[in-house]
């Protein structure tokens, strides 16, 4: 007999975070889930509406009917990694202060040159930035960066803007040095074999949420992309390792701009899959605390720069937390 308990919350970012998410508040729920044997473990539940993603009332309608999403799916699966670190009275967190994570950067039109000097301080050499709203104004920071802070390295994200036109215009308008320090361009429209195979050419591609869409059967040889993102809150992980084993993609770890539980999830699966796969697993994206204001579990995150150094408790930590939330029996 598994039984839920939830806690519903806020977070509330700083800017827009996307070309597709705005800036308004968002709703998630934290979860403790109690298996038999007293097994208890926590985990998030963070929709994305934008991306298809039933809005958390709908989801939560939906679990008491016993009907389980396939992001929930993975709240479970997390919570129950968890379960098992606390059943052990030890840590899950045990590597990840030797995972750097990229920065995410969602606007960053609003980021000044001296905080980028002091994220270059804290150690942070990958900028991630979500593009696709205004590419000449982002083409023109992007060169003003390369020029000013050449030790920056750029992950660009355009999360499938519906045509292929601003990620094209952004191709013509870069020069050639500022293109070698692009790592890759993720999701550059929606996804399409040809012409994915087509603009691979150009520039090196990963492959987020156009997964699903992907007809695995029509590729021959290379995939159109070289490295797969694996968000353990939205995707199966074994099933993506086992994806990226088969195409030689290298993959990135990346946290769901969720609740730091999410991002301690995440932190913890890219821990798991270093230890398996420590030449295939690049930079990860495991932190995204600074594009929300902060609460009290943001508090307890123990960050050193671009590592998650701990989080004080068993599991994924947040132990006297989770004590003291308030919890709804579903
Ligand atoms: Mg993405």
């Amino acid at each position: 007999m598994i039984k839920f308990f939830y806690h519903k919350y806020q977070l509330v970012p700083k800017f827009a975070l996307s070309a597709v998410a705005k800036d308004l508040s968002r709703d998630g729920a934290l979860f403790k889930i109690q298996w038999s044997g007293d097994l208890i473990g926590y985990g998030d539940l963070f929709p994305w509406p934008e991306f298809g993603d039933d809005p958390l009332e709908r989801q939560l309608e939906q679990l008491k009917k016993g009907r389980i999403s396939r992001l929930m799916e993975q709240t479970i699966w997390l919570a129950k990694k968890d379960a098992q670190f606390r059943k052990d009275k030890v840590s899950g967190l045990v590597n990840t202060a030797t995972i750097k994570n990229h920065l995410v950067i969602p606007d960053f039109t609003k980021l000044s040159d001296v905080i980028l000097q002091d994220y270059k301080k804290q150690g942070f050499t990958t900028l991630k930035l979500k593009v696709g709203r205004d590419i000449d104004q982002e083409c023109k920071w992007i060169e003003k960066i390369v020029r000013k802070h050449p030790y920056f390295t750029f992950r660009l994200d355009f999360n499938a803007v519906p045509d292929s036109n601003p990620f094209q215009r952004m191709l013509g308008r870069l020069s050639p040095s500022v293109k070698n320090r692009i790592e890759y361009v993720e999701d550059p429209f929606p996804y399409d074999y040809k012409n994915w195979m087509e603009v691979s050419k150009l520039m090196p591609l990963a492959l987020d949420f156009e997964f699903d869409k992907v007809d695995w059967d029509e590729i021959k040889g290379s995939p159109p992309f070289k490295v797969l993102i694996i968000k353990p809150a939205r995707n199966d992980v074994q099933r993506h390792l086992e994806i990226a084993q088969k195409y030689k993609l290298r993959f990135v770890v990346t946290s769901s701009m969720d609740h730091p539980v999410g991002m301690a999830h995440a932190m913890l699966v890219a821990g798991e899959v270093k230890k398996l796969y420590p030449a295939k697993l690049l930079e990860c994206g495991g932190l995204s605390q600074h594009v929300y204001w902060p609460n009290e579990f943001t508090k307890e995150m123990v960050i050193k720069g671009p590592c998650l150094v701990q989080i004080k408790g068993h599991g994924i930590g947040f132990d006297e937390l989770f004590k003291k939330t308030e919890w709804v029996a579903l």
